[in-house]
């Protein structure tokens, strides 16, 4: 009989060692008296004593020991602006006397994320934002793919890597000792919030590693498409890797991981009802939940034990302890157009006030700054069908201000011809609101106190000038958004800019005909094209 594996096995891996006495399981009677079950409890992370509490602390422990990260003094993630992984690399970065580079995007608002933002925007870090997911994607795909990001170590989302798993197969042989130590009955089942899965996937190998037959369910909290089975499956294999090099031989028993995405609703940060529901419900147990991740995983239990299947069920508890410290001001050291959103979507009739007002002063702005469209030069190589040679000279000019350096002359002059050609689909009125847009990027510069054409400056101006534009929220935000989307779009369809997004390119050739004979060989490519005609989603004819 071997002996049974233990938490400090792990150990062997390098950690910083925050995570040290395991943290206390607390039995939860009337929930399952009320469920039915024999044996219902929570396993309370958010009472781990380092980096505010909850499970990424666990992740950190070791993720933060490894040489590329250990020896950086600047670290760099993404999240979103109420990230449970930022607020924790913002805690260890004070504790280590680092700085965050904290690439935040937006979310709606709902309990817990404000507190997460004000403690990220205390602490040693700069903030740079993002108006969604896909826009921090396109714009700084370093920090979710690369190793640096503006010469800071970067850590991936969530803190989910191999190295940062191991901290939870260490909390699986933890679960394993307290079941021997008779703290809780082997659970049937484990439910637990699965966003970028590091949590579900390392606690199933941590488990079976200590060869318990508990079933773990991620319950997903994020769109599909954000945690797919393919990249699960990547996590499990990458941590399996690690182990081999860590000489920690793989489980033999099974790893027991099932996903249940029934509870994610319209996905991430949007509760459910379901999901606000288990919070009230388990704020009378004396479990304080949110509803973004742990709401939703509480749900999912809900549901199952009244289905029956199970009758000794663990919720593990990933959601950090309940009150952040914050500076005062820390809104003054939010990025403009964070702040800005921030207030409105805090003060939702603020927006419509400034939505009209705003509209008006642009439109004044443009008359009475008189607006030309004559004199510009032929633009290289561009001929529009929908945009005038003056609307490809503003395109060029917002191109120069807010891509990054150019590394063949002719991509910036490239940009007003594929946006040209992405407008010729679209209806009339959508055209319309281009050029209305156009108008007032290069004649409403008074608008941000210059006289000058947006295209007569330079581009440092320019990229000032649409900041500006962003941070005054209501229709100049929009401007400010449709001008860079527009732009993001025509520079990502150029193949000289794929490797920095990672992306390998199509696999079909580039001179794919979709009406030739190749057709029949890309039936998956055939079931992704839109149909002729097919508009994007909000626009209609
Ligand atoms: C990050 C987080 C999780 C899940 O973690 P992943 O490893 O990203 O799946 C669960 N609950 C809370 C509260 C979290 O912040």
């Amino acid at each position: 009989m071997t002996r049974a594996r233990q938490p400090s096995d792990l150990d062997v891996a390098g950690r910083l060692g925050w995570v040290d006495a395991p943290s206390p399981i607390e039995a939860l009677p009337a929930l399952a008296e009320r469920l039915g079950l024999a044996w219902v409890g929570a396993k309370r992370d958010d009472r781990l004593p380092v980096l505010q509490g909850g499970t990424k602390p666990r992740k950190l422990d070791f993720a933060l020991a490894e040489p590329r990260l250990a020896d950086a003094a600047r670290w760099a993630s993404a999240g979103a602006i109420g990230s449970g992984s930022l607020v924790a690399l913002t805690a260890a970065a004070a504790k280590l006397g680092r700085r965050l580079d904290a690439h935040v995007f937006w979310t709606g608002l709902s309990t817990g994320v404000v507190d997460n933002l004000a403690f990220t925007a205390s602490g040693p870090t700069e903030l740079r934002y993002y108006g969604s997911r896909a826009a921090l994607a396109l714009r700084r795909p370093t920090v979710l793919l690369g190793d640096t990001c503006r010469g800071a170590a970067v850590i991936p989302p969530g803190a989910t890597s191999p190295t940062g798993m191991l901290g939870l197969v260490r909390a699986g042989l933890e679960l394993a000792d307290q079941v021997r130590a008779g703290e809780l009955p082997e659970p049937d089942r484990l439910y637990v919030a699965l966003g970028s899965g590091g949590t579900a996937v390392g606690l199933a190998v941590g488990l079976a590693l200590a060869g318990l037959r508990t079933q773990v369910v991620g319950v997903g909290v994020v769109e599909r498409t954000l945690s797919p089975l393919r990249r699960l499956r990547a996590l499990r294999e990458g941590l399996l890797a690690k182990l081999d090099a860590l000489g920690i031989a793989r489980p033999e028993s099974p790893i027991r991981l099932a996903v249940d995405r029934r509870f994610a609703g319209a996905g991430y940060a949007v509760p459910t009802r379901a999901s606000l529901d288990a919070c009230a419900d388990l704020e009378a147990e004396g479990l304080s939940l949110e509803p973004i991740y742990t709401g939703k995983a509480m749900a999912a239990l809900i549901a199952a034990a009244r289905a029956g299947g199970a009758s000794r069920v663990l919720f593990w508890q990933t959601q950090r302890a309940r009150a952040l410290p914050h500076d005062a001001r820390w809104r003054d050291r939010l990025p403009p157009a964070l702040a800005h959103r921030l207030a409105l979507a805090e003060d939702p009739a603020r927006l419509a006030r400034r939505r009209l007002i705003l509209g008006l002063g642009a439109v004044a702005a443009a008359v009475g700054a008189g607006v030309r469209f004559t004199g510009y030069p032929a633009l290289a190589g561009f001929r529009g069908t929908v945009l005038a040679t003056w609307e490809a000279h503003v395109f060029r000019a917002a191109a120069e201000a807010i891509l990054p350096p150019a590394t063949d002359a002719g991509a910036f002059d490239a940009i007003a011809g594929r946006v040209d050609r992405y407008l010729v689909g679209m209806p009339p009125s959508v055209q319309r609101e281009i050029h209305a847009m156009l108008a007032i990027v290069e004649h409403g510069t008074p608008i941000g106190g210059r006289l000058a054409r947006f295209t007569r400056l330079t581009p440092a101006d320019r990229a000032r000038l649409l900041d500006g534009l962003a941070a005054r929220g209501g229709l100049l935000a929009q401007v400010y958004s449709g001008m860079r989307d527009l732009t993001y779009l025509a520079y990502y369809q150029q193949p000289a800019t794929w490797i920095a997004l990672g992306y390998e390119g199509p696999r079909v050739a580039l001179d794919y005909d979709p009406r030739g004979p190749d057709r029949s060989l890309h039936p998956a490519y055939e079931d992704l094209r839109a149909p002729r005609g097919a508009l994007p989603r909000g626009i209609v004819r």
